[in-house]
């Protein structure tokens, strides 16, 4: 199979390689020189462009930050045309960057007009599942698109789900990003109060883990420094999903709330707190170091 990939950040690189372990003819790009640098020494080919990449591609796959970057690449700005364009009739196109699902939806009714099958996969699993190709797709599509997509998906990921028609991956992808949010700040305050009365953060991490506080964030994603060894936490909060994205999402979220009146009290609560936390200057920093900015400042 010939795939274009256009997004070699944290979790597109990672993914375009598997791709190309398993076989797949891989042909990449992205906008910055270092992204592409770092994954051309990895082996992958980097296209001129992204409209060179999609030459004689059968699947196009987009890993990009938001909405705006996925309605520029595929839609075109102002005067100009996007990807769609240069893109064969018959290409099946799967974005897995985490978007709004109306911009998934207005992407899929222009790719259909062209002949082309767009689909959203968001994913879940973070940088370590996507190195290790165990991510978990959120598969917004028909039937029969999704069956199109799974081969190639089962080479980047160890869960497929079908949420439902073109965009009902991101509405699944940002219900779990909501309490992906919460969780860690819940997790970071109940770490930094055990430390802050004296608890080693190891010892209380691992009672929690295995007690009713059990969660994600403290079997794989330990926010405080020192605990798991692989985690952003102890690599200075760097690589991992940055504060901005988790700000992003949690911003979808709202909107999405917003939009049917739900209500969703932590959820705005926690992209406050992120907000909070990017103005400090942290929204490069992987979201777990929300941390720093709920702890208790010692003696
Ligand atoms: P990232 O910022 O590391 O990478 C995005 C890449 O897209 C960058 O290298 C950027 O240069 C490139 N890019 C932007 N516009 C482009 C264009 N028009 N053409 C080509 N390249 C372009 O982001 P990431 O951490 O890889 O996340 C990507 C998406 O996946 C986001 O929507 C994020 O919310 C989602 N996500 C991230 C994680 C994570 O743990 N990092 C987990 C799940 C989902």
């Amino acid at each position: 199979m010939q795939i274009a990939f256009i997004g070699l950040g944290h979790m597109g690189g990672p993914m375009a390689v598997n791709l190309q372990k398993a076989g797949h003819g891989v042909a990449a790009f992205d906008l910055s020189q270092p992204a592409c640098a770092r994954f051309a020494a990895a082996g992958l080919r980097i296209a001129a462009s992204a409209r060179d990449a999609v030459q004689g591609a059968e699947i196009v796959i987009s890993m990009l930050p938001a909405s705006r970057h996925v309605q520029t690449l595929y839609l075109g700005e102002a005067g100009e045309g996007g990807l769609l364009t240069h893109i064969a009739p018959g290409t099946l196109v799967i974005d897995s960057s985490t978007i709004a699902a109306a911009t998934s939806q207005q992407v899929a009714r222009a790719a259909e007009a062209a002949g082309i099958d767009f689909i959203d996969a968001p994913v879940s699993g973070g940088t370590g599942g996507a190195v290790a190709g165990t991510l978990t797709f959120m598969v917004g599509a028909s039937p029969e698109q999704l069956e199109r997509a799974r081969p190639v998906l089962e080479k980047m990921g160890s869960n497929i789900f079908h949420a439902g028609a073109v965009g009902a991956g991101q509405t699944a992808k940002i219900c779990n990003n909501m309490l992906l949010g919460i969780l860690m700040i819940g997790t970071s305050e109940a770490i930094a109060l055990g430390v802050a009365n004296g608890l080693d953060p190891q010892v209380l991490s691992e009672i929690m883990r295995r007690s009713s506080g059990g969660n994600w964030a403290l079997e794989k994603y330990n926010p405080w420094p020192g605990v798991q060894e692989n985690a952003p936490s102890s690599k200075g909060y760097a690589g991992g999903f940055g504060t901005d994205l988790m700000l992003k999402d949690l911003g979808l979220a709202q909107e999405s709330a917003g939009a049917v009146q739900a209500s969703t009290p932590l959820g705005g609560l926690a992209r406050s707190l992120y907000a909070m936390h990017s103005m400090a200057g942290h929204g490069g920093l992987d979201f777990s170091s929300v941390l720093q900015s709920l702890q208790w400042r010692s003696a």
